[in-house]
């Protein structure tokens, strides 16, 4: 039996130290009774809806957010197909988050549940991912791997690579993909690409991240795929730098926290801040967020 879908994209990420925007959409759903038919309110960047809107501010840390939030996303009603519930889902979690050393209240989350819980992935399943490597920069791979150990230990989410991957980066990515990958949700797309293939990283927007949450009706809801998009260009040149590997790291760690599950902070210390100034990893505020994700509920059922 399916349910309605609800497709939520996480805000983007700017380029610091520059003249910069924020891209920002918000889910609308649509609940559509029947069976078989699933709702599906796409965000931003969507070419479908005007979800897509921006807020420019100034530059530096502590700049109070400027501009308002946009008006959600249309909401449209498709059918679409799911894989069979609870593929590799198991009773346990499969780890557990670290405990943060310091208590921080300083995160967000890009979607909550009724009941106030953060919509994250069922840590009683591994979280799959591919990557589409082929305008990796020299070294970067490797980066990507490092922040999901860390990603990896904040949330106790089990993640396995699943190799490379030619798939190309779509705001509109559909989150079962059977040809592709078989009986289960499509894994989660890390994508080296370009402004020119994702137009959602023209101008100063350096990588973009998100996933997708599928409920049954008004029951709870779980993320159950989602992608990250890096500005190869962008970064490579970050990388010739001095500290362009830690700022690279604090990219990818950003968009995985998005990725996650994780809302922009207005607080310049966290790796959430929408700028990323002094790239020293995830901070308390990050790790307390990525803490709770890592509790979400698991879903035999998704
Ligand atoms: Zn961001």
């Amino acid at each position: 039996m399916d349910g309605p879908e609800f497709r939520d994209r996480s805000p983007r990420h700017s380029r610091p130290r520059t003249t910069w925007r924020i891209f920002r959409g918000l889910a609308a759903a649509a609940v559509i009774a029947g069976a078989a038919f699933l709702a599906a309110g796409f965000i931003y960047g969507d070419p479908r809806f005007s979800g897509l809107f921006e807020v420019s501010r100034g530059t530096g840390p502590g700049t109070a957010m400027a501009g308002q939030p946009g008006q959600p996303a249309v909401a449209e009603s498709v059918r679409t197909d799911t894989p069979p519930p609870g593929v590799e889902e198991q009773d346990e979690p499969l780890g557990h988050p670290q405990k943060p050393d310091v208590a921080s209240e300083s995160y967000k989350f890009l979607a909550t549940n009724d009941d106030g819980t953060p919509v994250g992935y069922s840590p009683c399943r591994p979280l799959h991912y591919v990557v589409n490597a082929a305008l990796a920069p020299e070294g970067a791979e490797r980066l990507v791997e490092d922040a999901i150990s860390t990603i990896s230990r904040a949330t106790g989410i089990q993640f396995v690579d699943d190799g490379p991957t030619t798939e190309a980066p779509s705001q509109s990515r559909i989150p079962y993909q059977r040809d592709v990958y078989g009986e289960r949700w499509a894994p989660l797309l890390i994508a080296w690409t370009t402004p020119d293939q994702a137009p959602q990283l023209k101008g100063p927007v350096i990588g973009t991240g998100g996933s997708t949450h599928f409920s049954f009706g008004d029951g709870p809801k779980s993320f159950v795929t989602g992608s990250l998009e890096l500005d190869a260009p962008q970064i490579a040149e970050d990388l010739s730098q001095t500290d362009g590997s830690a700022y690279a790291t604090a990219v990818i760690l950003h968009e995985l926290g998005h990725v996650m599950g994780l809302e922009h902070v207005n607080d310049p210390v966290q790796l959430m801040y929408p700028e990323i100034g002094a790239p020293d990893g995830l901070a308390a505020g990050d790790l307390n967020g990525l803490y709770q994700l890592g509790k979400a509920q698991c879903r035999k059922d998704l």
